[in-house]
């Protein structure tokens, strides 16, 4: 049988998990983690996205802060609010909603800001800590992935791990994790000859791509893990709906787990944001390391 891994019901957990700590936060240290989103641009989908995190904030006992500025903001205006929220004491993380427009520099604004509030892991200062294994904070959508792999199979060591998508957000940061989990990596991409045989190596297979069903159901070893972060809109049947970089129903034949889309990797990514704003405010505010 082969277990769908639900993404819906371990990010609720985590969430969970989130709400505890930062009540323990309060009530023990007096703090109130505080998590600010810039957001240039009226973007439809941003807004709807800095809207879903405030909400989440909130839920988790935290505070939200929401900075808007227009579209027509200079770079100078978006870097001089970084700062400004840099040097604010109660603000512990800040996340600038992406893409910017494009007469701002996103890699500019992005390391402007203080690398311990980066909560989306994002800074050159945090890719370096990961590289490295060095305690910083670690993008949310791989964070999310490894998190689901984990919860079918505690310990990776030694598995043959492939990642298809070496972006920066999602298929570096995921390979380094992997790695940091004892995994012997391999890192696919658009020019990687032989895709499906590549895959087929894979005891945890990763598609991190942006085409819908790229892999299909006997590109996946008997018994793989299957994580599927690709988040793809077709239309079929008259109809617009989700899916993922695989074939899930071939895919779901061959794998042992499978994350589906939507319902997998998706609800993990604002959950691991909430982990990395309280993390990141135990950290800044000399209370340790909390373990989520
Ligand atoms: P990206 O466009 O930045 O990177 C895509 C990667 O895929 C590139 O590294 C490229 O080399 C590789 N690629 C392209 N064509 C390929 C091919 N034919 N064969 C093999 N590799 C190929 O995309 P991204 O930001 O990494 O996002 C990837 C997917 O994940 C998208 O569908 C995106 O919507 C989704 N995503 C989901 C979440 C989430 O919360 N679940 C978060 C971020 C991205």
């Amino acid at each position: 049988m082969t277990t769908i891994i639900d993404g819906k019901a371990i990010a609720a957990d985590l969430r969970e998990k989130v709400a505890q700590a930062v009540s323990a936060l309060k009530s023990t240290h007096d703090i109130q983690p505080a998590l600010a989103v810039v957001l240039v641009g009226e973007d439809p989908a941003s807004q709807v996205y800095v809207r879903n995190k405030g909400i989440a904030t909130e839920k988790a006992g935290m505070k939200s802060i929401e900075h808007r500025l227009a579209a027509d903001a200079s770079e100078d205006d978006v870097v001089n609010l970084v700062r400004k929220l840099n040097a604010e004491e109660g603000v512990d993380g800040i996340l600038v909603q992406l893409p910017l427009p494009s007469h701002i520099s996103s890699s500019r604004v992005i390391n402007e800001i203080d690398p311990d509030k980066d909560v989306d892991g994002l800074t050159e200062v945090n890719a370096g800590r990961l590289i490295l294994g060095k305690d910083g904070l670690v993008p949310c959508t791989p964070q999310g992935s490894v998190i689901m792999a984990k919860t079918v199979r505690p310990d990776l060591t030694s598995l043959n791990a492939v990642v298809v998508g070496r972006s920066i957000l999602v298929g570096k940061p995921l390979s380094m994790l992997l790695l940091a989990e004892n995994c012997t990596v391999t890192m696919a991409h658009s020019r990687t000859a032989d895709l499906a045989a590549v895959c087929r190596e894979a005891d945890i297979l990763c598609a991190a791509v942006g085409i819908p069903r790229l892999i299909k159901g006997d590109w996946v070893k008997k018994g793989a893990i299957v994580i599927d972060v690709g988040i793809n809109r077709v239309e079929e049947g008259g109809k617009s709906r989700l899916v993922g970089d695989v074939d899930f129903d071939s895919a779901k034949e061959n794998a042992s787990a499978i994350t589906p889309v939507p319902g997998g990797v998706g609800p993990m990514t604002i959950a691991c944001l909430l982990r990395n704003t309280v993390v990141a405010a135990a950290r800044r505010r000399g209370v340790g390391e909390i373990d989520l």
